[in-house]
């Protein structure tokens, strides 16, 4: 036995039941017209048409119809994994796989174990990673008065500048900001390091009674002044924690940022800027459900899951890469 025998990585019948309780964990709804449980059925035994590979129809797992509006249904409608054209059951141990990696997963080994080709697991990533994306930004980091860390960081080669060395122009940009509290953290991308671009992520998202904690670069003098508390270290001078209050520095979000560059280096070595805040979406979701945070690989997998509600992905013009 082990994590990947589950029967709902192998059946998929059980990979539907599975996917049930979790989307519907609080009783069906018709993702048609919005009724809630009593009135919808189960349609088993239903097939579609016959084709040369299955003559009597393939079995069309997880059919339900609605007895208020009549139409049918499966839980994968309305959902990314609705048009993705591969087994719920092999969708599912994907989920798992790049739920439990760390540094992620390529799409090359992703699809070598799957058996399927490398484009398909790569959409299927990317499908996963969407549903990775948080959609809580409601609750400001750093409300009730706790310490937020700021940091930004450079790391790839933007399309077109691969000649460029000097500098951070030709990088891709990101902010993070960890709230200590809770351990969590919320990543943003930028083009330029500027105040119009830095400062409005700054107080979208962070509470005026946060303590802030940033280095000492110029960008947060003035933001800083918007909070009840402002601590910086000294980069610069190599000094990393103030010694006078050892609660100020931003080790934590340069912690953060040292896994998500590992990934980016070691796995996912040419990452378009288009599908950029997506690979951030899956670095911040496994960060934020790390063990550390009380949540373990199977837990993990399942709030991957709950995330697949209400974001459909679709691409116009399909851009295949890292
Ligand atoms: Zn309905």
């Amino acid at each position: 036995m082990s994590v990947l025998s589950s029967p709902y990585f192998h059946d998929e019948a059980k990979a539907f039941e599975h996917l049930e309780s979790i989307v519907w964990a609080d009783g069906v709804v018709c993702p048609h017209c919005g009724v809630v449980g009593s009135r919808v059925y189960d349609l088993s035994d239903v097939r579609g048409k016959p084709t040369l590979k299955s003559p009597e129809g393939a079995v069309r797992y997880g059919l339900k119809k609605c007895g208020e509006c009549r139409k049918q249904f499966t839980v994968k409608v309305g959902t990314v994994f609705e048009h993705a054209r591969m087994p719920l059951h092999k969708m599912l141990q994907a989920v798992h796989l790049i739920a439990s990696s760390k540094k992620g997963i390529s799409a090359h080994q992703l699809g070598r174990i799957l058996e399927v080709q490398y484009k398909t697991a790569w959409f299927l990533a990317h499908r996963i990673r969407e549903a990775m994306r948080s959609g809580d930004l409601a609750t400001p980091f750093g409300s009730g008065g706790g310490a937020v860390e700021v940091d930004e960081t450079y790391f790839g080669i933007k399309e077109g500048r691969r000649g460029a060395k000097a500098g951070t122009a030709h990088k891709f940009g990101v902010l993070a900001l960890v709230d200590r509290e809770t351990g969590t953290m919320r990543s943003f991308t930028f083009d330029k390091f500027r105040a119009d671009e830095v400062h409005p992520i700054v107080l979208n998202n962070i509470a005026r009674e946060a303590r802030l904690m940033t280095d000492e670069a110029k960008m947060y003098k003035k933001v800083g002044r918007e909070f009840a508390e402002h601590g910086t270290t000294l980069h610069g001078a190599r000094q990393y924690v103030d010694y006078s209050d050892r609660t100020i520095h931003t080790n934590t979000v340069e912690g953060a940022f040292s896994i998500f560059k590992r990934g980016m280096k070691g796995v996912y070595q040419h990452c378009g800027e288009q599908h950029l805040h997506r690979y951030l979406a899956e670095f911040e979701f496994r960060y934020n459900t790390r063990t550390a945070n009380g949540i373990d690989d199977r837990g993990r997998a399942v709030a991957a899951v709950r995330g697949i509600v209400g974001k459909r992905l679709t691409y116009a013009r399909p851009h295949v890469d890292a």
